[in-house]
């Protein structure tokens, strides 16, 4: 990645987000081989590039949306909605309506309220419901604001037939980036619960939706995606025998595009006050580091730097704001100086999507590898010409 980083210099300035489609080939086929017969659903919001949707779609990947929004960019792309989930339990009215009239056929909830929205405005949908995760050993939880209790979850089922809509199943997410393949089996045998209750009045679910979190290599190890697989298998085994024709779902955001991308910036500034050391960058938590607020831990290289001699840092961005430190303690080097380009690994989800304006400062683009490998092949021809 280091010599697409300098290549990519020739083409584009900091910030940017530097990435390689091959990746996400090949973290698409490592799912696909780990879940047996899973249908994947690609979390849009983790990073909503064409050429990302393009090449998942491609490679018979579905997806996951939130918002009529994201719904647009996929059909843009000729993508049908009968690709589509729709994952957030918390929609426009509008948005659902739009949904149901572009093919989606398949809907998230946790509340009776959703329930009737999507009965209004997608009669005759399939339903799923998602049940909340304590969200323990997960970098970014998720579950506070989204998720019921497995009584509550049951009634919404039945309150959804009762709407005439289909209830399907049961989903989950452990919460993103978990490091612990038994946090799968945790929920796996609560959804297990809940289809044996629904089962026994004479509901018969058939969806199981395991959800996203799977992590992203940063600076503590993760489990593979084929040791989570393998949980999963065995605790729907032990869980859910005895229902035929289950059909099992993965949303994974993060995991599909985290390892694709380097986000590349540049030391504006460093300053010592009261003692304290600080190094400025090009770009923030306002300009794709949005996930480093919660203290979100990515690996940071420092180009050509990599073997000098570290002392503690306070690491910050370039706007006027005091929220923009991106970390308050972080090791880097001590002849750290001006534009010296400073690189957060692995930073290809939720980083670019969470890009602003603020200061008037442009946020990180996307520069591809493949595109780099455009232009050098463009250079050698023309150079073969002349
Ligand atoms: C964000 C989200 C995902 C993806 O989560 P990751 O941790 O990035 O894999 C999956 N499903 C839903 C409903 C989400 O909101």
């Amino acid at each position: 990645m280091e010599y697409w980083v300098r290549r990519a210099l020739e083409v584009t300035k900091t910030p940017f987000l530097l990435f390689d489609l091959s990746v996400v080939e090949k973290k698409f086929l490592e799912m696909k081989a780990a879940l047996k017969g899973a249908d994947i659903y690609y979390a849009v919001k983790a990073n909503s590039h064409p050429r990302i949707l393009s090449l998942l779609a491609k490679l018979g990947c579905n997806f996951d949306v939130a918002s009529k929004g994201e719904i647009e960019k996929l059909l843009a792309l000729g993508i049908s909605g009968k690709r589509m989930s729709f994952g957030n339990t918390i929609k426009k009215e509008e948005d659902i309506a739009f949904a149901y009239k572009n093919g989606i056929r398949l809907f998230a909830v946790d509340s009776e309220m959703e329930i009737e929205k999507v009965a209004i405005s997608a009669p005759g949908s399939r339903i799923f419901v998602r049940i909340a995760t304590d969200g323990s050993d997960a970098d970014w939880p998720l579950s506070r604001k989204f998720g019921t209790d497995p009584d509550h979850a049951l009634d919404l089922l039945f309150y959804a037939a009762k709407m005439k809509l289909i209830p399907a199943g049961v989903s989950f997410h452990v919460g993103s980036q978990n490091l612990n393949p038994e946090s799968w089996r945790k929920a796996i045998s609560v959804a297990g619960k809940i289809f044996k209750k629904a089962m026994r009045s004479g509901l018969n679910l058939f969806l199981l939706n395991v959800g996203g979190g799977f992590p992203v290599q940063h600076r503590k190890p993760i489990p593979t995606m084929e040791e989570i697989g393998r949980v999963i298998e065995e605790a729907i085994d032990e869980n859910l025998w005895f229902v035929h024709g289950l059909k099992l779902i993965s949303e994974p955001g993060r995991y599909m595009v985290g390892e694709a991308g380097w986000l590349v910036t540049k030391v504006l500034l460093k300053s010592e006050r009261n003692g304290e050391k600080w190094v400025y960058l090009d770009a923030g938590v306002f300009h794709g580091l949005a996930e480093t607020m919660q203290n979100f831990e990515y690996e940071v290289r420092v180009l050509g730097k990599e073997n000098d001699e570290l002392e503690e840092y306070h690491l910050a961005g370039p706007t006027c704001d005091s929220v923009d430190v991106i970390y308050d303690r972080i090791l880097l080097p001590k002849t750290i100086t001006l534009n010296d380009l400073v690189c957060f690994v692995n930073a290809g989800a939720y980083t670019v999507e969470y890009n602003t304006y603020f200061n008037g400062i442009e946020p990180p683009k996307m520069v591809f590898v493949e595109e780099l490998t455009e232009i050098s092949l463009e250079e050698k021809m023309k150079a073969s010409l002349l």
